[in-house]
């Protein structure tokens, strides 16, 4: 990815799933900083806005200069600004993504970013969500994560991400673990019970009913097991 903070990845890359996910060579993540390909002596990055308006907005050369120079080093790939007013991240784009063999992720900073990068150099812009964060790092990250999950051999079981939640449709059940009482309040029955068909069908009766009350607009949105395994 581009970035003003090539800092801010070290850590959330280095631990658990996502530093497996890389010294086994599922990934390789590179935090490049944008300020290398910006020119002069002051190497600026961000100029005020045309039309007025308070903050900065960063410039388009550097972005340019930033992509092609990964361009000619990676070959193509398909190149994400991250910004609020782009699509909003769903489990299709991440799976879709994971395909990709090389994704370009531009991260934004200050008011944003030159409209001219997002018609002209990105071929799609990626929202996390309807909020508003001071940069695109932790957009980056999250779509990261998001589509590691869905690469093969990241996860153990390879059908997990299929079965979270949202990836159906439908939120996922409850989870439980030892101890069987803890402070007295005791895991369902049905769960001990060793009747797997039972257990599924408790599973999925539960992941419905939550998605009922919780998130009634998730309901129906069954986008397809089909089209996510498709790879
Ligand atoms: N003025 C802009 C917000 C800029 S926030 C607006 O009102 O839309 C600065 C940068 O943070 C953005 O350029 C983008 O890269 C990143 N960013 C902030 N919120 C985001 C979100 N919800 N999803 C993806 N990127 C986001």
């Amino acid at each position: 990815m581009l970035t003003l903070f090539p800092g801010m990845f070290p850590g959330p890359l280095s631990h658990s799933i996502l530093a497996r996910a890389r010294e086994a060579g599922h990934i390789l993540v590179e935090a490049h900083d944008l300020r290398q390909h910006a020119e002069g002596r002051h190497r600026v990055t961000d100029e005020p806005p045309f039309g007025g308006g308070g903050g900065m907005v960063m410039k388009p050369e550097p972005i340019f200069a930033g992509v092609e120079a990964l361009r000619a080093a990676h070959g193509p790939g398909r190149v994400i600004l991250l910004s609020p007013s782009g699509a909003l991240l769903t489990p299709e784009t991440a799976a879709r993504l994971a395909r990709e063999e090389h994704l370009v992720l531009i991260c934004g900073r200050y008011e944003g970013v030159d409209q001219r990068v997002a018609d002209h150099l990105a071929d799609e812009e990626i929202s996390i969500g309807d909020y508003v964060l001071s940069g695109g790092e932790l957009p980056a990250l999250v779509l990261i994560d998001a589509v590691a999950r869905f690469l093969p051999g990241v996860l153990g079981d390879p059908g997990a991400p299929h079965n979270d939640s949202f990836s159906q449709g439908f939120l996922e059940a409850p989870h439980y673990t030892r101890p069987r009482v803890f402070r007295g309040w005791e895991v369902p029955d049905v769960l001990l019970s060793g009747d797997h068909g039972a257990i599924e069908a408790w599973r999925k009766a539960e992941g419905e009913r939550r998605t009922a009350e919780r998130r009634p607009d998730l309901t129906g949105k069954k986008t397809g097991k089909k089209k996510l395994t498709d790879r």
